[in-house]
């Protein structure tokens, strides 16, 4: 659990992170998201303390951070940074061993820990030996967490780590990784400036701008209820996109039932509807066309449940 209070940073009395406040839970993804030059990155390094806060509190498990040294509070973060970031001529073995080793751990624990990590990705220990460009995008992905869970942290820091990808490895990660997301089950904070993966990966999203706070909470909150101006602004470039990605089939059971609806074992009532329309086949899309008229013959009457369990 990580909580931030009221924390503010101000290069030449001008304001960069104003009074800002969250808390992550274990096993939820916080995003945080908006335009360049919003205040993304420095929140990011006040956090892990690269940049030191004027003011406000940030407790992680219930310590305050300010009572740790720069070394202590490190050990408490795992990163994924841009593209994975795998060191290339290391060995998968030797990529998720460097944090257990900077912490002096012996052979045998950084081993066990190395398998245990492998199992929980669900990777063959086969790719211990391999280096990171013999293993699929995919699997640099569940490495590059594995990297990152290897000293045991409480908190993930994500940064923009699809951001230098092509937009279709780019979408399979983020599918892959928010099927990994259980496993981790650590608080994890993600920032972007791609709206889309914020929907699509946040449990909840802190939308900012000019470093304050402009709304934070579920993905659909944002897009259904949003708080002032800019947030709607924000959303309604994309406003289509997002809906679909916002809106489960669980969302339309009330309306059909659907068992009618012959879909893939693997689509869980939490798919979005955006994730139906990824699937192709011709029987298939034809269901998905029904689908999506019965989300817009019954949009309005949606979004108004949708305001009304805010
Ligand atoms: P984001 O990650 O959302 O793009 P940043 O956190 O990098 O935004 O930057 C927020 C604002 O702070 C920007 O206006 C940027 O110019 C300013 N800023 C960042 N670092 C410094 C610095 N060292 N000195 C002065 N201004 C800075």
């Amino acid at each position: 659990m990580i909580e931030v209070r009221n924390i503010t940073k101000s290069y030449h009395s001008t304001p960069v992170v104003s009074n800002l406040s969250f808390s992550v839970a274990p096993g939820e993804v916080l995003v945080l998201l908006g335009p360049s030059g919003s205040g993304k990155t420095t929140t990011l390094k006040i956090i892990n303390r690269l940049i030191e806060k004027d003011s406000g509190k940030i407790f992680i498990e219930s310590e305050d951070t300010d009572k740790l040294t720069p070394y202590e509070l490190r050990r408490k973060i795992g990163y994924v940074i841009q593209s994975i970031g795998l060191f290339p001529h290391y060995t998968i073995e030797q990529n998720i061993s460097i944090v257990p080793e900077l912490l002096g751990w012996n052979k045998t624990r950084i081993q066990n820990r190395v398998d245990s990590l492998l199992e929980m990705m669900n990777l063959p220990s086969s790719v211990k030996s391999r280096k990171p460009h013999e293993l699929s995008g995919g699997q640099q992905q569940r490495v590059g967490i594995a990297r990152a869970l290897a000293g045991g942290p409480s908190l993930i820091l994500m940064d923009e780590p699809f951001g230098a990808l092509d937009p279709i490895t780019r979408q399979e990660l983020q599918k892959e990784f928010k099927q990994l997301e259980g496993a981790i089950n650590k608080a994890i904070i993600l920032v972007t400036h791609d709206i889309i993966e914020a929907m699509v990966l946040g449990d909840k999203i802190c939308l900012l701008d000019e470093g304050k706070i402009q709304q934070i909470g579920t993905p659909k909150e944002l897009l259904f209820q949003p708080a002032n101006k800019f947030v709607k602004e924000f959303f309604s470039q994309h406003k289509l996109q997002l809906e679909l990605n916002a809106v489960t089939l669980q969302d339309l059971s009330g309306f059909i039932s659907l068992e009618g609806f012959d879909l893939p074992a693997d689509l869980q009532p939490e798919a979005s509807l955006a994730e139906c329309l990824m699937y192709t086949d011709k029987k298939a899309s034809l269901q998905y066309n029904s689908l999506l008229k019965i989300y817009f013959n019954h949009r309005e009457v949606l979004i108004s449940k949708f305001k009304e369990s805010v």
